[in-house]
């Protein structure tokens, strides 16, 4: 439509009115319209533009989403090997450590051999002559006498079992596995186990074990070779001294202290601590350094200590504290 020079364009909606027989014609000016299209064509654009970052966006955090979890994944294997190579390192280690402590035990053992030969030589003597008589008596028709002696033999035979039982029990390689152990008990089958050197070198036992029952969490082997050690060494320690005097005691307060004291010189000052290193030993034949520092590894491993001291009237005095085993904190915890 034109008026003047200008011109003005219009948007013709119209519709038909049948019954009237009218088209009918609405013109809107399209000049609103078309001012209003460059923002409309802003607008657009902008809308365009941010869904087309928003794509962008969705996409790269898709695509960042499957980096990391490539690289978590690339980390889980990672740790997973690391912890393979570290559980394997792991079970050297402790192979490693249960050789020492075997080698260990058999190096006491080793240094108590000759006591324990002669123990061992004692009653095979006797079962010999014992065998000798009896073929005597039987030979004279005295079958009461010879039965009296396959008697004795008997309990000589079961004595001989005994000791080597307990030597192969002491001796087998320990796997290290824990339980409820008699504290009284390990004591007393140590005591066995250094019986014949302490007949040897004509030492006096001083023992007091308390009445009833004292129990603690570790191996069994393992803590005999604890007392084995320690006294062993005081029985070592006390060979040159006139008397000769092995006293245990343990006690019972908020945890077990068991005092293992010799009659021997003691431990000299600037040597406390370096005694429980690996390695240290002032014995020139049979030592190998490894006793203590083994001693004080399985006690540790029980949640205990163990210390020296010198006792006021000589000789050295070992301590080893041990927490008391209760059977119903174990399967509480
Ligand atoms: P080893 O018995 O092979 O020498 P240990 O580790 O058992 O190794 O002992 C280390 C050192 O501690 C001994 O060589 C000794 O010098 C000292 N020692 C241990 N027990 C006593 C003791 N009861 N009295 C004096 N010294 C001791």
């Amino acid at each position: 439509i034109r008026s003047g020079n200008s011109q003005a364009q219009y948007m013709d909606t119209h519709h038909l009115m049948t019954k009237a027989g009218w088209r009918v014609h609405i013109l809107a000016p399209m000049k609103p319209l078309l001012e209003s299209m460059p923002a409309l064509m802003l607008l657009s654009a902008s809308i365009y533009l941010l869904l087309a970052l928003g794509l962008l966006f969705s996409s790269e955090r898709r695509r960042n989403l499957q980096r990391m979890q490539l690289a978590q994944s690339l980390l889980e294997q990672r740790v997973e090997e690391r912890t393979q190579d570290l559980q394997q390192a792991n079970d050297r280690l402790k192979d490693t450590q249960d050789e020492l402590i075997q080698a260990a035990k058999l190096t006491v053992i080793g240094s108590l051999s000759a006591s324990i030969n002669h123990e061992l030589n004692q009653p095979l003597a006797a079962l010999r002559s014992y065998a000798q008589n009896t073929q005597t008596f039987l030979a004279r028709n005295m079958p009461d006498k010879a039965s009296d002696n396959l008697k004795i033999i008997i309990e000589l035979t079961d004595r001989l079992a005994d000791i080597v039982g307990q030597f192969k029990s002491f001796t087998r390689k320990s796997q290290g596995t824990d339980s409820a152990t008699d504290l009284k008990g390990c004591i007393k089958q140590a005591l066995t186990i250094v019986q014949p050197e302490i007949d040897k070198q004509g030492v006096e036992l001083d023992v007091l074990l308390p009445e009833g029952q004292y129990q603690v969490w570790g191996d069994k082997v393992r803590l005999q070779q604890v007392f084995v050690n320690i006294m062993s060494n005081a029985i070592v320690a006390m060979q040159q001294s006139s008397k000769r005097t092995l006293s245990i005691r343990v006690n019972c307060a908020d945890k077990f202290c068991i005092s293992i004291q010799d009659s021997g010189p003691g431990v000299r000052e600037s040597q406390m601590e370096k005694i429980f290193e690996p390695y240290f030993t002032t014995s020139e034949r049979t030592g190998l350094g490894l006793g203590l520092s083994i001693s004080q590894r399985i006690i540790e491993s029980m949640q205990g200590q163990i210390n020296v001291a010198n006792a006021e009237d000589g000789g050295a005095i070992f301590h080893i504290i041990l927490p008391i085993y209760l059977a119903e904190e174990r399967q509480s915890s």
